[in-house]
């Protein structure tokens, strides 16, 4: 018989899919059982209407066949079927399928774009990806002939009238036969097949069924097998976030999640929201314990798996997650979103951004509640994905500073704990100007700063950052609860009255000449040597001048670039240690004068955490002092 020929755009599509190089081309099962799933739900509604229909939907199923022998794969539903015309109008052109976008030129001649297939609905031509020919055999309901469609590609269909005993739809797949490069026997194999329905149509509403064969131990022997065929349903049907929070327990949250997600470990918390309204949707997140290994590299893909009514179209849906809760793990079901959603349209889809806003509003405050409610569990969490919330701040000029500076924490030297911003500001003392932090490769290292002597003694708190980040997330925020930041290595602490002030800048024209001397002999290593008021204890500090601190400049300088970045450096002497009277009474030995300046120099720099420029120098000049203490102990 004469074969009649696509549509032209239907042809252009078959054509991809028959020469798709696609490796995800598993998905046309999705297609066939979300159009199966489809013509029942149809016949089911009509069912509602017409009286003479009566459907038991608990009868309705959907089944899957594979013969391995015949090389076929057959897929039957009992839905409302096809007519002739429906036949040829539903397959022989695509013009109302919502997959439409995709077929449009520039799309289809983008290589990159074949990955539409993939991702979103192509819907029955996919078929064509595994097989060589695919037989439709239909009977609509309420008519009493049945319709055979057959088509082996591009060269066209065949509709033929054929024997079918009730109404629905039967789809044979004659499986494509294995290349040097491809195998398709998986199309044949139960387990796969369990696998994909499992994977991508777990959750249609109607049971899809298989005959599984499983291998018993015969009763009363050890060693003897029985084989048993069972029809199975393969899928779950009620997906969990469907289902009401009273009605699924914790452990069952949990497992969904290490079973879903691939985790050990149970997750740190969880979120079931059901939102209704302009979109709506169910969303079921998790935040998990440890970040994945990968978390912090470029290779980690963040993103939400999105359904659409129950049917997997995507992933990894990253525009449904913002960035700085990039760790969320979960996924989002809305009968909003079609299943034919092309990737474009995702990407402009303002429905889309609208969760991705409620999502962020939802994460952030469960974060705020755990941070309450469960101190303990938060910290665990913010030592996992703390530094994620401090990069997030950081970027982007500090646009989500709102959102997140309430979820940070820093170590503090009031508590064992690190402590939140509003904690350390609810408790500063009323004279108290700045919050004042110290930086450090370690905490230990950070409290010793002799630049943080002073800040102490006034019994102020000190947060200490210790990661690269946090200097720059500090400077993001510029202020919190208009109260600046403050490094205790900045010039200007803010803690000296007027009269000290005018003490101090006495003291240091008296020792003018020193002090220039001192400098003179350090070069360009600093931009000035004064008087320091900030010390206590120890003989001398670092501190800066202008926006960039050491801290900054360790880590500026640790990316790969070309220009070196130097903070402006300054000297800084307690000249109530002995070591200044010293410094004073050598004023007529410039010689010596200035390798005192490079030892008190370096051990600023030892102070500081930073690496000794000359150590060889360094050494051999406390080497030189300590034979001539020694001599000189040994003479008196
Ligand atoms: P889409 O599902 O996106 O509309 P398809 O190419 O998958 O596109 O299917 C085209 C049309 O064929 C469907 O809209 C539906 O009307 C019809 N169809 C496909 N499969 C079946 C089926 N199993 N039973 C009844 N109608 C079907």
């Amino acid at each position: 018989m004469a074969k009649k020929q696509f549509k032209a755009e239907s042809k252009r599509l078959l054509d991809l899919m028959i020469h798709s190089i696609y490796t995800h081309r598993e998905i046309f099962l999705r297609e066939l059982i979300s159009n199966a799933s489809d013509a029942m739900d149809k016949l089911y509604f009509r069912s509602l209407t017409d009286p003479d229909l009566n459907l038991d939907q608990g009868e309705m199923a959907i089944r899957i066949t594979p013969d391995k022998e015949g090389r076929t794969l057959t897929i039957t539903d009992c839905g409302c079927g096809m007519t002739k015309e429906e036949l040829e109008n539903n397959l022989g052109t695509i013009a109302h399928s919502g997959s439409l976008a995709f077929k449009q030129d520039q799309a289809v001649k983008d290589r990159e774009d074949v990955e539409i297939i993939g991702q979103f609905g192509v819907g029955f031509y996919s078929a064509f990806m595994v097989s060589d020919e695919v037989t439709v055999k239909s009977r609509a309901y309420g008519s009493d002939e049945a319709w055979c469609w057959q088509s082996s590609g591009t060269d066209g269909y065949t509709i033929t009238p054929c024997e079918k005993d009730s109404c629905g739809t039967e789809i044979t797949l004659k499986i494509k036969a294995n290349t040097e490069e491809d195998s398709f026997d998986e199309f044949l194999d139960p387990y796969r097949i369990q696998d994909l329905v499992k994977r991508y149509s777990d959750y249609i509403r109607y049971p899809i069924q298989m005959e599984m064969t499983h291998q018993h131990l015969k009763e009363g022997t050890e060693d003897e097998y029985e084989t048993h065929t069972e029809l199975e349903t393969l899928n779950s049907m009620v997906p969990i976030w469907r289902k009401g929070k009273d009605e699924v327990t914790q452990e069952e949250y949990n497992n969904f999640y290490k079973e879903k997600f691939y985790d050990f470990e149970d997750p740190l918390c969880m979120i079931h929201s059901k939102v209704e309204g302009v979109v709506s949707y169910n969303a079921l997140l998790y935040i998990p314990a440890k970040a994945p290994y990968n978390y912090y590299s470029k290779d980690f893909a963040k993103g939400l798996q999105l359904y659409s009514n129950g049917v997997l179209i995507m992933d990894r849906c990253p525009d449904l997650l913002p960035d700085c809760f990039s760790f969320v793990k979960g996924l989002v079901d809305s009968e909003d979103f079609s299943l034919n959603i092309s990737r474009e349209m995702l990407q402009h889809d303002r429905q889309l951004k609208l969760v991705e806003r409620n999502l962020e509003k939802k994460i952030h405050s469960e974060l705020q509640n755990l941070l309450k409610n469960d101190r303990e569990k938060y910290e665990k969490f913010f030592q996992s994905f703390g530094l994620q919330l401090k990069y997030s701040l950081y970027s982007n000029f500090g646009e989500k500073r709102e959102l997140l500076q309430d979820l940070l924490l820093f170590p503090s030297s009031k508590e064992e704990k690190p402590v939140t911003l509003a904690e350390y500001v609810s408790r500063m003392p009323q004279e108290q100007k700045y919050i004042y932090y110290a930086c450090g490769e370690t905490v230990a290292q950070a409290a010793h700063l002799p630049q943080a002597e002073r800040v102490q003694e006034k019994g102020y708190e000190l947060l200490y950052l210790t990661q690269d980040v946090d200097e720059f997330a500090l400077r993001v925020l510029g202020q919190y609860e208009e109260k600046a930041f403050k490094s205790v290595s900045d010039g200007d602490l803010g803690l000296e009255s007027e009269e000290e002030k005018q003490e101090l800048q006495e003291k240091i024209q008296q020792n003018q000449p020193l002090l220039t001397a001192l400098q003179e002999a350090l070069g360009d290593k600093v931009k000035l040597v004064t008087l320091s008021q900030r010390l206590k204890t120890l003989p001398v500090c670092i501190s800066t001048q202008g926006g960039l601190t050491l801290e900054m400049e360790k880590v500026l300088n640790a990316m790969p670039n070309d220009h070196k970045l130097k903070a402006e450096r300054v000297l800084e002497i307690n000249a109530d240690h002995p070591i200044f009277a010293t410094l004073q009474s050598l004023q007529e030995e410039p010689e010596k004068l200035k390798e005192y300046a490079q030892l008190l120099y370096t051990q600023a720099l030892l102070l500081e955490g930073l690496p000794v420029e000359d150590p060889v120098a360094f050494t051999n000049a406390v080497c030189d002092l300590m034979v001539q203490f020694q001599g000189e102990t040994a003479q008196a």
